[in-house]
This record gives C-alpha cells, sequence and structure tokens, in this order.
C-alpha cells in the first residue's frame, strides 16, 4: 500500500499508540494527532509539586502479552520498566481479619488451585467453595454464553459471603471498576481465563517501577518518528471529512489534514462527538452513546520515608480505599497511592474529606504509622467503561460505516475490560484492518 497522504491516528493513548507503532513499522506514513500536550492519556505521568506521578496508579499482569510484545518492540526491557511478582494477594479488615492468597510454582491452573487450597483467612468450607468455582469455570472454559452479573454467578457457584466479601468483589472491582451486583460476569470470565487458564507466568503482578510515560508513551514517539512517522501534540480533531461513503482527512484546530484512512483511538465522550458529525454514522454513534463510565480515584498520601508496606500492594477490606501501593518501587519512599475503583460515596467527599478518611483507614490498618504530611488526589471520573451486564454487545468492532474510518481504544470490542491491554490490543487490531484494506488517492485537503 502507498498511500498520497498519511494514515491518521487520532489520539496518543495506549491504544493510538500502539496503532501508530505498528503502522510505522510495517511503512505505512502515519501522523499521530494528540489534543493534550503530552502522550498517554488515561495512562500517563503528571508533575505535581516538582514530583512525577502518574494520573492513577496502574497494575499490569503477566497476561497483558500484546503490551509485553509491543514494549519488547521498542527496546523497553521488561525488568527496567516493572517488577514482575508471582500472584500474593494480601487483603486486610481493620477488625484484624486478613486473606493471603499466592498461587505456587507449580503448572496452570494447578498454581491457583493450590493457591485457593492453602489460602490463609479463609474456612475450609470457603476454600472448597472457591475451588469447585474455579473449576467449574475450567469446564466452562470461562465462558458464558448469556452475559449475567458476576452477584449472580457468584450465587449460583453457591460462594459464601465471607469469599465473596474477601476476594470476588475487590477482585471484580479492582479488574472492571464495576461493583459486581453490576459487572458482565462474561468479563470477568474473560479476565480470570487469561490470567489463570494457560501459563502460570499470565497470573504474575507487573508492578511499575517507572513513570508510565516513561514506560510506552516516550519509547513509542521516539520509534514512531525514527521510522518515519509524525507526532503532534495539541492537536485537537474537531471534524471529519469525506467525499461519498468515504474518509478523506480530518479538521483540527490547526487546520484540515488529509488523511488515506484514519484511525479514532480517543476516548468514548470524545469519538462519539466526532462520529456525532456524520449523518452516516448515527447507528455507531447512537451505540457509543449508551456506553456509561466509571471514575478511579488515586489518593497519594506522603509518609515520612521510613513508612513501608510488608509488600508492595495490600488489599484493604470493608474501607472506602481499597488497594495500597507503596511507591518505594519508584524510588518515593513513604509514598503511598491508595486506588478506589469504581462509583462510591468518596465521590461526594471533597479532598481534604477524603485524605483524612483514608489515611484514618491506614492508621487502623497500621497503627505505628504516623499521620501523613501532604496529600494529592487525582480523581479521573470518566476513568473505564462501565463493564456493566451486556455491554460487550454495545461495544464497536474497528470497522465503521465511512470507508477508511477505524475506531480503536479500551472500549471496543475486545471482550476484556477497559485496560491498558484492552487498548494495545484494540490499537493493533485497527492497524491492522488499516494495512489489509487498499488506500485511495485523496485528492484535495492537503496540509
Ligand atoms: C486512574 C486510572 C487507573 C487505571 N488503572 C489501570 C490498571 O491498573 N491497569 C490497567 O490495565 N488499566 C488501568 N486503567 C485503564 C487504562 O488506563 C485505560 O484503559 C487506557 O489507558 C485507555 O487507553 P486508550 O488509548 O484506549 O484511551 P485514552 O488513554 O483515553 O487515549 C485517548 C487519547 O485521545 C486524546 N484525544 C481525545 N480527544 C481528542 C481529539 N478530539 N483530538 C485529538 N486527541 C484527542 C486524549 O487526550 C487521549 O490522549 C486505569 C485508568 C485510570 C484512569
Amino acid at each position: 500500500m502507498k498511500p498520497d497522504a498519511p494514515v491518521v491516528v487520532v489520539g496518543g493513548g495506549w491504544a493510538g499508540l500502539a496503532a501508530s507503532v505498528t503502522l510505522a513499522r510495517q511503512g505505512i506514513p502515519v501522523r499521530l494527532l494528540e489534543s493534550a500536550r503530552q502522550l498517554g492519556g488515561r495512562a500517563r505521568s503528571v508533575q505535581i509539586d516538582g514530583q512525577t506521578l502518574d494520573n492513577g496508579q496502574h497494575l499490569l499482569l503477566g497476561a497483558y502479552e500484546s503490551t509485553l510484545d509491543l514494549l519488547r518492540l521498542l527496546d523497553v526491557a521488561e525488568d527496567a520498566v516493572f517488577l514482575r511478582r508471582p500472584l500474593n494477594l494480601s487483603l486486610r479488615h481493620a477488625d484484624g481479619h486478613a486473606l493471603h492468597l499466592r498461587t505456587a510454582a507449580l503448572p496452570a491452573p494447578l498454581h491457583l488451585a493450590w493457591g485457593l487450597l492453602n489460602a490463609r483467612g479463609l474456612r475450609p468450607a470457603e476454600r472448597f467453595a472457591a475451588l469447585r468455582f474455579s473449576h467449574a469455570l475450567q469446564r466452562q472454559d470461562f465462558s458464558l454464553d448469556e452475559d449475567q452479573s458476576v452477584a449472580t454467578l457468584l450465587h449460583q457457584h453457591r460462594q459464601p459471603p465471607a469469599l465473596i466479601e474477601g476476594l470476588w468483589q475487590p477482585l471484580c472491582l479492582g479488574a472492571l471498576n464495576t461493583h459486581l451486583h453490576e459487572a458482565s460476569a462474561q468479563i470477568f470470565l474473560r479476565t480470570l481465563g487469561e490470567s489463570f487458564r494457560y501459563n502460570r507466568r499470565d497470573s504474575d503482578l507487573l508492578f511499575t517501577r517507572r513513570p508510565l510515560g516513561e514506560i510506552l508513551p516516550t519509547p513509542a514517539m521516539d520509534y514512531i518518528e525514527r521510522h518515519g512517522g509524525r507526532v503532534h501534540l495539541g492537536q485537537r480533531v474537531s471534524g471529519l471529512q469525506r467525499r461519498g461513503g468515504r474518509i478523506t482527512g480530518v479538521l483540527t484546530n490547526r487546520g484540515p489534514q488529509a488523511a488515506s484512512q484514519v484511525i479514532l483511538a480517543t476516548p468514548p465522550s470524545a469519538t462519539l462527538a466526532l462520529l456525532q458529525t456524520q449523518p452516516a454514522l448515527h447507528a455507531e454513534a447512537g451505540r457509543l452513546a449508551q456506553l456509561a463510565q466509571y471514575p478511579i480515584c488515586t489518593i497519594y498520601l506522603r509518609y515520612p520515608a521510613q513508612v513501608r508496606l510488608p509488600q508492595p500492594m495490600l488489599g484493604s477490606l470493608g474501607s472506602l480505599g481499597q488497594w495500597v501501593f507503596d511507591r518505594r518501587l519508584y524510588g518515593q519512599p513513604g509514598l503511598m497511592a491508595v486506588v478506589i475503583s469504581g462509583d462510591g460515596p468518596h465521590m461526594a467527599l471533597d479532598n481534604a474529606q477524603l485524605a483524612t478518611r483514608v489515611s484514618g483507614e491506614l492508621a487502623r490498618l497500621f497503627p505505628a504509622w504516623p499521620a501523613p504530611q501532604a496529600h494529592q488526589i487525582i480523581r479521573e471520573k470518566r476513568a473505564t467503561l462501565a463493564a456493566r451486564v451486556g455491554v460487550n454487545a454495545l461495544r464497536p468492532s474497528h470497522a465503521t460505516a465511512l470507508e477508511g474510518l477505524w475506531l480503536a481504544g479500551d472500549y471496543t470490542d475486545t471482550g476484556l475490560p477497559a485496560t491498558l491491554e484492552g487498548a494495545v490490543r484494540s490499537g493493533l487490531g485497527a492497524a491492522q484492518a488499516v494495512a489489509r484494506r487498499p488506500s485511495t488517492p485523496t485528492p484535495g485537503n492537503r496540509p
């Protein structure tokens, strides 16, 4: 394919970056337009009071195959940016009750079976119920023909309340950013299947040890530019140009940009606004309008440098704060990142109230800790797709009714929750679709 205008990728989040790298690698001229002054989208670094933080604490899994492949292509050494640890979950309640689950050095899925049978903090009946559930899921290949809520699925598999509250609810909320009474069991099972079905290393936890911006955005930008592509920051796309049933370019705040094909790798709300400008795309826009988003809140608490967690991440039960990450790994000793996924009463609290509540919860878990010296709160109100029952049927595929216009992003029909891996896989898929489609010349609309 030798287009006379570049393929334009709109949006420099992880989906748009994956798409642009894939196109550049194949020698296809690509121009990436990002409205912000930096790349990364919902997984980016931010500078606050002279320190580099992430817009939200991110955790990756060994099952993030496409992301890890992409990083290898970019020459990013895994151990330079991640600390990989076999799954080892510790969830504590302020009343002293705790649950510990760790996988064994056995082939999958025995590593999980061993973990469930030997989990500490569960009664024997709860361990067997968890094991029975995991066997049943394996028999049905971690898939469900008809979607239902995770709560219904757990009820059908007779999971005891202590197991639901102590393990399944935190896992579901952490993975899907959606509470289990409305979370899609299809998406939950897909996540469990990808993590536990094939290879023991798939369920490893990958803790980031570098700012998000250094992990993918910067190396991807270098790669794209070294391979003849161009990356433009501060370029907002406000409209689509077409001739007949085919896309010919985009309108930006710097003027029109001709394109042989266009990948919209923008979040659902921005994609919806762009699709709505084209009558031919009203059906797609109508489905997109039905997708809801849920927030994720990250509360950074600064303690004296000697304060540390017993492990890189800890679950907190019966509290507003759900997971606590020790930023010592990132060279920020004493800094804790407390994550609250999904909607909830915390969104009605102001930042000072929220910091007080969450630091009070940590004080009950760790009575020896002094009070935090400072806090920073980052609320991402539209952090991810609400992974509700039936949502997979609404998620769009790459192709649209306008020839040469493709969609990419974590919200598309990957079957996965809205995650980094979903975004990367979607970006790769859209780039492959572009590469397969012969382009037509795009007269006019020259930059
Ligand atoms: C706080 C938080 C915590 C998270 N934790 C995890 C985690 O632990 N693990 C995990 O796997 N995932 C996590 N996620 C989800 C993950 O970050 C997202 O799934 C992923 O970053 C989405 O990437 P994307 O490229 O699809 O979209 P985005 O990152 O939203 O990228 C879209 C880009 O398009 C740009 N854009 C928008 N409109 C325009 C326009 N008109 N013109 C040009 N550019 C435009 C935006 O600025 C943005 O850069 C988390 C998300 C958040 C917010």
